[in-house]
């Protein structure tokens, strides 16, 4: 039996914005729908784009594969570097550094996650706590700490197999990468300033988009890609702006791009400062930094002092400063009309989670491509799935500001001591007494996520899971042992991160 085609099927597609998630979304449907729909994508040069975001994390790497996006290339005209990580410096005391690796601790052993075993270990003998200390038991950890690195293995008995990566890279590179792609997959591109948004006076379904010199750009799904302006879900369908400032004070960012001056690093340094965190990103040309703060907390001239008295090199073009709300819009598909990117919500970016949630509401898009009789259920499977994944990443990085000892400031004053919201207080209270976790499929962040930040932030649980208890306590320290004498021994034996990228993917110097 053959399928029958839809009867109404989506022929003509509008993206309004060429940032990174223009972009994305543009190559992703030049690909994915095989050529049966037109896609436009309008942008203005003169409107511009956020023009930062660098670091990632792997799922990307999906993403980049779904397009068959050779690596290698990719690294190449993005000036990108790996990424094994993120190392958090100062957040729940002042002088704490703990590294959030991608990968994995240890090994579970008949059926006792590897945490609990490495905790009842550690508790026998009076454990006090030690931020990061379980870190020596993740080759991510480990590795980055030694800059280090090298391609995973796909042999599943090898420790080189937990290995998990991501990528630094120039954003605008990326988009201009990405506009390439689907440019040459039939995208086409208009120059131009939207003025005006034309909507179906009967169902309010948005119909067209007119530009400045008057000409118009129809469809019938719109995916809206305007950044924060978001121009078309929330100006012109006028679906509200749900704030989480109250859990996440920061709404302000400087960045300050610097010339490298160090060894490249295959992690993102997160340091945290009197009212908010300053990034360190090195890429192949540059190293991009940026202070996240509350402007409520500290002003903007403080801010960029600490932000300049903290770069490895000279700076390398103007400080800019971007001013946010962390939220989200309250449904990110509303009629004909999906957001992604800045136009959906904005989580700051801790732990670089703003182009995953793009390339998320991509492959959710794809998965629920709509035909033009518009199916509410799809639609509000589409909302719910996306409202779901920015809460469980909104918790996460909650948890970096809540989960602090730190009284030296008004700000820190204000994180230790905020209300949270329900879904992580329940987490935090089920990890405080036998360090327990549970992850259902909608997480993005895994377990051992949890377990780096909780921690490396000094959350440390009463006792552990029972049934480590089993395990003979001598041999059970044997086991732990012989793990980190692999790590160690593996990472050793890595390239240094610097020499593998001269070798295999230097970018051509600028
Ligand atoms: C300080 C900061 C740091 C960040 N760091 C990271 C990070 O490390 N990792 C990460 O994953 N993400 C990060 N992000 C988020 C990341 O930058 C964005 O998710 C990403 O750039 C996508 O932006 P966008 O494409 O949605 O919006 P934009 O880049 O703002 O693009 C909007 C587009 O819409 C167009 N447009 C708007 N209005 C009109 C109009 N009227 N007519 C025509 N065109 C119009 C603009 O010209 C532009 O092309 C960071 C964000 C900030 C603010």
């Amino acid at each position: 039996m053959t399928a029958e085609r839809t009867p109404d099927p989506i022929r003509k597609v509008v993206i309004v914005g060429g940032g990174t998630a223009g972009w994305m979304a543009a190559a992703a449907l030049s690909r994915l729908t095989a050529g049966d729909v037109s896609v436009t994508l309008v942008e203005s040069e003169e409107i511009g784009t956020v023009g930062v975001g660098e670091a990632t994390i792997p799922p990307l790497l999906d993403f980049n594969n779904a397009l068959g996006i050779d690596q290698l290339e990719f690294i190449r005209e993005t000036q990108a570097t790996f990424k094994l990580g993120i190392e958090f410096v100062n957040w729940a005391r002042q002088g704490d550094r703990y590294i959030h690796p991608f990968g994995v601790y240890g090994r579970d052993s008949n059926g006792v996650k590897f945490h609990q075993i490495w905790l009842k270990d550690r508790q026998g003998e009076g454990f006090a706590g030690e931020p990061g200390a379980i870190g020596e038991y993740c080759l991510s950890v480990v590795a980055a700490r030694d800059n280090r690195f090298t391609w995973p293995t796909s042999n599943p008995g090898a420790v080189l197999s937990t290995l998990r990566y991501a990528f630094h890279f120039d954003a605008s590179l990326y988009a201009r990468y990405l506009r390439g792609y689907a440019e040459e997959g039939g995208v086409k591109r208009v120059e131009g300033r939207i003025e005006q948004v034309e909507q179906d006076p009967r169902t309010g379904f948005i119909t067209a988009v007119r530009l400045n010199d008057g000409r118009l750009v129809s469809g019938e799904l719109f995916v809206d890609c305007s950044g924060f302006r978001s121009l078309l879900l929330g100006q012109t369908l006028g679906i509200p702006y749900r704030s989480w400032q109250h859990w996440l004070p920061c709404d302000r960012a400087i960045a300050a791009p610097c010339a490298s001056a160090a060894e490249l690093t295959p992690y993102t340094r997160a340091t945290a400062g009197s009212a908010g965190w300053r990034w360190r990103i090195p890429l192949q040309h540059r190293t991009g930094n940026g202070h996240v703060f509350s402007s409520a907390h500290i002003d903007e001239a403080r801010a960029l002092d600490e932000l300049l008295s903290g770069l490895d090199g000279a700076p390398v073009a103007e400080p800019r400063t971007l001013r946010f709300e962390a939220g989200r819009r309250e449904r990110p598909w509303e009629k004909n009309c999906v957001a992604i990117g800045l136009s959906a919500g904005f989580i700051e970016p801790l732990e670089s989670t703003s182009i995953h949630l793009i390339q998320s509401g991509i492959f959710k898009l794809m998965g629920l491509f709509p035909d033009r009789g518009f199916d509410p259920s799809e639609i509000e499977q589409y909302n719910s799935l996306l409202v779901d994944e920015y809460e469980r990443i909104r918790d996460f990085i909650i948890l970096h500001y809540a989960a602090t000892e730190r009284d030296d400031s008004d700000f820190w004053n204000y994180c230790r001591t905020m209300e949270i919201p329900d879904t992580l207080a329940q987490k935090l209270e089920l990890w405080a007494g036998k360090a327990r976790l549970f992850r259902t499929p909608l997480d993005l962040f895994t377990d051992d996520s949890w377990i780096a930040v909780l921690l490396g932030q000094r959350k440390f649980p009463r006792s552990h899971d029972p049934l480590a208890d089993a395990f003979d306590p001598v041999q059970s320290r044997q086991f732990i042992a012989s793990i980190r004498d692999v790590i160690e021994k593996t990472a050793l034996a890595m390239p240094r991160h610097q020499d593998f990228i001269a070798r295999h993917c230097a970018a051509p110097q600028q």
